[in-house]
């Protein structure tokens, strides 16, 4: 697995596996934790989850069962909207590790921007920091006056942003942003969204006509067009998948290269469409989402 190299000096596999609305959404019972080991016994080892997903239990489990030892493993979790400020943090860090049953992380992460907690929170995550319970500390949804405010007072860069990121939601100019200051990009929802979308495939990038003709130059799946355009550009992706097809094809992308004319190609498919929220207005109905127990 290609790994990304970060700018605190530790590194991510490329290609990590989501772990949010397996079945539905925040469904945490035996069906999630099966899938996630599945994940694992086709070689996933960077794995993406949050407080909010209700899934740290399940990816916990999942990795005791497979006996696979615990460095072997890449680990991120995030703190909700409204777990934030610094008691708050150290607390949500705490709970998030206990449901996972692990001692440290390898990457937290603040899962959206809230402007007035930014500074407390990223001190509590240096602290935990500090204190040996994460190692890398990490940003999502970020915008770019979100990171001009943190790189104010941060004594500790961030590692990477998690952001929507495909076809035809580029970001282009907050990835440059990311890349001048060394800070990696995560792609969340590459494939275009989950069946918590509600969003028909038909409407998604895997079924666009360019990439369907790329694919089908390469012998590969649109899946892995996309995937591959994020990955040879050094962006790391997160794709979710309940099919073993699936979760094999999408670690299935180093032994192929897109041309640059294909990555333009798919670059000018950007439309800055959103399948999920927009970090301008996601606040208010963040706070309204909870944490579960
Ligand atoms: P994805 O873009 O990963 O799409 C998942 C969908 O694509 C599923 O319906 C899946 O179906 C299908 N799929 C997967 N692989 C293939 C393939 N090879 N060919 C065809 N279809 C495929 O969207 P998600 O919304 O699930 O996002 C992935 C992850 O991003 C989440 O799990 C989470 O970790 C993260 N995320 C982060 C957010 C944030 O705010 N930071 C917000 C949203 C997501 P099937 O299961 O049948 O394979």
């Amino acid at each position: 697995m290609q790994h990304i190299q970060l700018n605190d000096g530790n590194s991510i596999p490329a290609l990590g596996y989501g772990v949010c609305a397996i079945g539905a959404w925040q469904q945490n019972d035996d069906y999630v934790t099966d899938v996630i080991f599945r994940a694992i016994e086709a070689g996933y080892r960077h794995f993406d989850t949050a407080s909010l997903y209700g899934t740290e239990r399940n990816l916990g489990e999942a990795m005791k069962r497979s006996g696979i030892p615990r460095s072997e493993f890449y680990i991120v979790s995030k703190v909700w909207d409204n777990e934030q400020g610094y008691n708050n943090t150290i607390a949500a860090c705490e709970r998030s590790l206990a449901r996972l049953g692990l001692d440290y992380l390898d990457l937290y992460v603040i899962h959206w921007p809230v402007p007035e907690q930014t500074q407390a929170t990223w001190q509590a995550m240096e602290t935990l920091q500090q204190q040996g319970k994460i190692r890398s500390l990490g940003l999502s949804n970020f915008r770019i006056s979100d990171i001009e405010q943190l790189l104010s007072f941060a004594n500790i860069k961030p590692v990477y942003n998690q952001l929507e990121l495909h076809p035809y939601m580029t970001q282009q100019a907050l990835v440059e942003y990311c890349a001048q200051h060394e800070i990696a990009v995560s792609c969340w929802s590459p494939l275009g969204s989950g069946n918590w979308s509600g969003v028909a495939a038909s409407e998604k990038p895997i079924s666009d006509p360019a990439i369907k003709a790329i694919a089908e130059k390469y012998s590969v799946s649109t899946a892995q067009v996309i995937l591959r355009w994020n990955i040879q550009q050094g962006r790391i992706a997160i794709p979710k998948s309940e099919s073993d097809k699936n979760l094999q094809a999408n670690l299935a992308l180093f032994d192929f290269a897109l041309s640059a004319e294909d990555i333009a190609i798919i670059d000018a498919l950007n439309r800055n469409h959103r399948y999920g929220a927009d970090p301008d207005t996601a606040y208010a109905d963040n706070m309204q989402m909870d944490v579960p127990a």
